[in-house]
């Protein structure tokens, strides 16, 4: 059985300059299709967090709820939809996060947590560190405790998983692309 890294880099395609010039686009897409990878990568991260006590996993819109829904249901916990906004109906609380280009904000409604509450915070990949930097501080303006941020691939030249890390986010991530 290969170890999960080289499973992982098996199944995860770039797509050079993509969505534009000078971007490696790592698509996950062919993980998710192969039911035994993405199990591997299900089982690894129920088995880390298994003993964590998580009451809420926070997927990020959008490829952070493929991983994150399954991964609250493997945990019986509930899953929160961060969002990009406009597009929550509910009372919400906003954070702007740095794009390559200007400014994206990210929403959660705001009964999504309850204070004390222990989250998991899911992601597909790491760059700059700005998304989920703001998934974090919406978190912690509802009184969210945060377990772990856990993303399958990081992109560490980019320095985002350092600086979070360096911030006090417990950070993990299964596949580093250099
Ligand atoms: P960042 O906020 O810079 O850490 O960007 C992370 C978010 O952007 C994740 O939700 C990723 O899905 C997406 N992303 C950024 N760069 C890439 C890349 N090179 N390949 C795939 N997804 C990326």
């Amino acid at each position: 059985m290969p170890s999960l890294p080289a499973l992982l880099r098996e199944h995860i395609r770039t797509i050079p300059d993509w969505p534009k010039p000078g971007v490696q686009f790592r698509d996950l897409t062919p993980l998710y299709l192969d039911a035994g990878a993405f199990r591997r990568v299900v089982d690894a991260l129920v088995q880390r967090h298994a003993g964590s006590d998580i009451d809420r996993v926070a997927g990020i819109d959008a490829r952070g709820f493929i991983l994150g829904a399954v991964l609250a249901h493997a945990l019986g916990a509930g899953f929160i939809p961060i969002r990009k906004q406009g597009k929550l109906p509910a009372p919400t609380i906003g954070e702007a996060y740095a794009l390559e280009y200007g400014q994206g904000v990210l929403e959660v409604h705001t009964d999504a947590i309850t204070p004390g509450q222990r989250l998991l915070l899911v992601d597909d990949l790491i760059a700059t560190g700005g998304t989920l930097s703001a998934a974090r501080r919406l978190i912690e303006r509802l009184g969210g405790q945060l377990v772990e941020a856990v993303a399958i691939a990081d992109l560490p030249d980019l320095g985002g998983s350092a600086q979070l890390r360096d911030s006090g986010l417990p950070i993990h991530t299964l596949i580093q692309f250099e």
